[in-house]
């Protein structure tokens, strides 16, 4: 199976006509990140970075026609951001006014059990969000921030709510479903609900597109691993599991996060180590993972390490990559057949050694890396597996941007969301 090339391939958001482009806001707790999406062509056309709010220096960056503008200077609060990045438009360009936005995407991170797509946001959507903070304390409130100072500062647009849940809203009972005691669970909405769903639908909508098939007949493991980590399980473009659970700690493990961890660790801490739950919080998702087991939580650092004998950098990888083999066996088994396991994000795109080790011994599986296809220097989607595997292993740059914008344009044109699968 080969690649379909770019010209040859439909694309579904051509027929949209012309919508000028989308502003994606991403809010965390102390940065803003936004790119100006073309949702048709899919280009970025500017993109930035407000990081440190609410320290005494703060960083602005802000990328347009191939140059970068960079600036420190203190920005207290996240509407002071969002007024630096609009100034850097006009200032630097495009100016926005010129760029026609047609809307403003927002990713926000937990949709619980109420979102299931995007939408397009209201007084009552953004109660609603904010209803949904004790299930992401770390980061929902960012998110509904941004959201205030954003339909304040450009009130004349369309705001759509675009929710890293929504994909896995779709996830059958018996994946997204805990074995404890149900009421409890119930009572207080512990679930499965897994995260970066956006990536997820998009990776698995492209292998289709990049392929000439249809999504509905492919089974897909999508592993995306940025500093956040996730892999999931796709049958026919519907995901039927995933690794992130109630937040996202659960699973691989990650640059700063541990993963999957007995519970009962976090008795045993706060029973002999006297820590508390805030700390437990901050250990398992700050201090843990890649920077706990080595020092490092950046792949490109880690392998340094690892190329002058560390030996706790070792181990690091192997832990990571041991976790992986296990959710790709699990996955297989849950698929019953895998047509594609597609790698993204930061460490999936570019880690060689990876992508090599995950793959390593899955042949009896059908699964296999060849090496130079791996390590050929090439970016966009390409297939880095032998000719003669029955599972194609493949690069995907995710566009977690992109397919904001166009669920946006999706929002507010009430189209089903669910088309968007087969895009990209
Ligand atoms: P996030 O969106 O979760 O911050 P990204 O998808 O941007 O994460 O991935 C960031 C991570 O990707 C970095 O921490 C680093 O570990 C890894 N990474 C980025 N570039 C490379 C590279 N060239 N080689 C290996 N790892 C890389």
């Amino acid at each position: 199976m080969s690649i379909v090339p770019e010209a040859e391939r439909p694309n579904p958001y051509s027929a949209y006509g012309a919508h000028g482009s989308v502003l994606v806001l991403n809010s965390g707790s102390s940065s803003l990140k936004y790119q100006l999406v073309n949702p048709v062509g899919g280009e970025a056309i500017a993109a930035g970075t407000i990081e440190r709010i609410g320290e005494p220096s703060g960083i602005v960056t802000h990328t347009f026609a191939g140059n970068r503008t960079r600036r420190e200077l203190e920005v207290p609060d996240h509407g002071e951001a969002l007024r630096l990045a609009l100034g850097m438009f006009d200032e630097i360009g495009p100016r926005l006014a010129d760029a026609g936005i047609y809307a403003v995407g927002h990713r926000v991170v937990h949709g619980g059990a109420e979102f299931s797509g995007p939408v397009v946001v209201d007084d009552d959507v953004v109660e609603r969000i904010d209803a949904l903070v004790p299930l992401a304390p770390l980061h929902n409130p960012a998110n509904v921030q941004g959201i205030r100072v954003a339909r304040e500062l450009l009130s004349d647009v369309p705001h759509v709510a675009v929710f890293d849940t929504a994909f896995f809203s779709a996830l059958p009972a018996e994946a997204y479903t805990y074995a404890i005691d149900r009421k409890v669970a119930q009572e207080h909405d512990v679930r499965r609900y897994g995260f970066h769903g956006t990536s997820h639908q998009y990776v698995a909508g492209k292998v289709a597109r990049v392929l000439g098939r249809r999504v509905q007949d492919l089974h897909t493991i999508v592993l995306h691993l940025g500093n956040g980590a996730s892999a999931s399980a796709v049958a026919g473009g519907v995901p039927i599991d995933t690794s992130m659970g109630l937040t996202p700690l659960e699973g691989l493990v990650m640059g700063t996060r541990s993963g999957d961890i007995d519970p009962a660790v976090v008795f045993h801490l706060a029973r002999n180590a006297g820590m508390g739950i805030d700390e437990l919080d901050t250990l398992l998702n700050k201090r843990s993972g890649m920077l706990g087991l080595s020092g490092v939580n950046d792949f490109r650092e880690l392998r340094r390490l690892i190329d002058d004998g560390d030996e706790d950098a070792s181990l690091a990888f192997d832990v990571y990559v041991h976790r992986l083999k296990k959710y790709v066996g699990a996955y297989a088994a849950l698929l019953g057949r895998v047509d594609v396991v597609a790698f993204t994000a930061g460490v999936g795109e570019n880690d060689v050694a990876v992508r090599a080790a995950v793959c390593e011994g899955l042949e009896g599986m059908g699964i296999a890396v060849d090496p130079e296809r791996n390590t050929a220097a090439a970016d966009g989607e390409r297939i880095i597996s032998p000719d003669w595997t029955s599972t194609l292993v493949m690069v995907i740059p995710t566009m977690e941007e992109l397919a904001i914008a166009r669920q946006c344009v999706e929002a507010v044109e009430h189209l089903r969301p669910s088309s968007s699968v087969t895009a990209g």
